[in-house]
């Protein structure tokens, strides 16, 4: 049988993630990774986890070996609900505005099933989330791209094409802006105050939904916290996606909607096609977890982990990078990633070929492009590998960098 001939439109779009092709070569022995996303082992609470995965398995086995209802765990939700009124003054929730997904990369591919046909137009950054591009990309949108500076998304950039497709007819195709305002993944930069009221005034005034992803949050080393947009517009304008992934661990798949009661239930409509339901298990676990610990102080040795391989890596940039003419780089104040802009005329997709040989990888900035184009930048994770190992792969990365830079 030949399965190539039965594939759908969508099966027959599916390609093989690049990130997933360069990353093979980073398990080499003696190869330095600032490639992957994913959170240090050691900040998972696995002594607490197990104690309360025994506990709950013995004691409540009818709830967290059965099937939940798609809404998830009504006791995880007040969890949540209590959380976000102390940790932001967040007030006025009920289980009615939550919904669990698995992961908030579920979240991402049920707001394209919900709000996505082809002829509907996306307004996203550049550079753009992966794992949103290939969510939405599934209901084959178009997409308008607005480019991130230092401060978030360039929003007069946003004002004139919400300006021109307004003018050309099209806003009613515009579906949602789909931000991600702390320590951005690919691009490790925060949406200022100022521009988060600006995005709500622009979405205002065309009467646009926001999305706003925010896995990073908590992750903040340094700096003033910033009211998430989700407060700042309330839940009539915004859908907060919240994930436990990166502030407990990403195998429990815990994501979390929250939403207007109506769009929220159109969430759980479309979940139960996907999925029917997440792990009740998984979530009660976290539900008892958030019951007895204290996220904030859980997180703080995290946190300090993270700034303290931060600081390694840009104290290793300023060393190794400062006499490169025209390289920048982000210094994020929170979450995982910096981002790295090489020099005019560099793609550091033909570069990776070298650092290949160096055993040194990090993530080229193409994929991140909406329109995968030849891009100078790269992506760089800071929380996975040690201190001295840091320090060594900024060294290769630089020995790369001016190896390439002579071709
Ligand atoms: N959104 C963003 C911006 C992310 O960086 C990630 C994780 N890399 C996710 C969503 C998905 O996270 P998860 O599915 O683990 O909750």
């Amino acid at each position: 049988m030949d399965f190539e001939t039965k594939y759908s439109k969508l099966g027959n779009s599916l390609q093989s993630s690049l990130i997933r092709e360069l990353l093979k070569y980073a398990s080499v022995p003696n190869a330095i990774s600032f490639g992957g996303g994913v959170p240090d082992p050691e900040t998972f609470p696995r002594k607490e986890l197990s104690q309360i995965a025994s506990e709950i398995i013995e004691k409540e086995y009818a709830y967290v070996l059965q099937y939940s209802t798609t809404e998830g765990d009504p006791e995880l939700a007040n969890q949540i609900i209590a959380m976000l009124e102390r940790i932001y003054g967040i007030s006025n929730l009920s289980e009615n505005n939550i919904m669990f997904t698995t992961g908030s990369q579920e979240a991402l591919e049920l707001a394209g099933k919900i709000f996505l046909d082809e002829e509907s137009i996306a307004i996203v950054e550049d550079p753009f989330y992966l794992g949103a591009a290939s969510a939405f990309k599934m209901r084959f949108p178009k997409f308008v791209t607005i480019p991130l500076e230092d401060d978030g998304m360039n929003v007069d950039v946003l004002e004139k094409e919400l300006k021109s497709l307004d003018e050309k007819g099209l806003i009613k195709k515009v579906k949602f802006i789909y931000v991600i305002p702390n320590f951005h993944n690919p691009a490790g930069v925060t949406l200022s105050y100022e521009k988060r009221k600006r995005i709500i005034e622009l979405a205002e005034r065309y009467d646009l939904p926001i999305i706003e992803d925010d896995p990073y949050g908590l992750l903040r080393f340094e700096g003033e916290p910033l009211d998430p947009i989700f407060k700042m517009a309330g839940p009539e304008r915004v859908i907060l996606l919240n994930t436990f992934s990166k502030i407990l661990a990403p195998g429990l798949r815990i994501g979390v909607v929250i939403g207007s009661e109506q769009v929220v239930r159109k969430f759980v409509l479309a979940k139960q096609g996907t999925d029917l339901c997440s792990s009740a298990l998984t979530q009660r676990l976290a539900a008892r977890y958030f019951e007895r610990y204290d996220i904030l102080q859980q997180i703080t040795p995290t946190i300090k982990l993270y700034k303290s391989k931060k600081d390694t890596m840009m104290q290793a940039f300023e060393e190794y990078f400062g006499d490169i003419k025209g390289i920048k780089w982000v210094k994020p104040e929170g979450g995982l990633f910096t981002w790295v802009t090489l020099p005019e005329g560099f793609d550091t997709m033909e570069m990776f070929e070298i650092a290949k040989q160096k055993l040194v990888f990090y993530i080229p900035g193409q994929p991140f492009t909406p329109d995968n184009k030849v891009s100078p930048s790269m992506r760089m994770s800071f929380c996975l590998p040690p201190h001295e190992k840091i320090v060594e792969g900024v060294k290769r990365l630089r020995d790369t960098i001016l190896e390439y830079g002579k071709t």
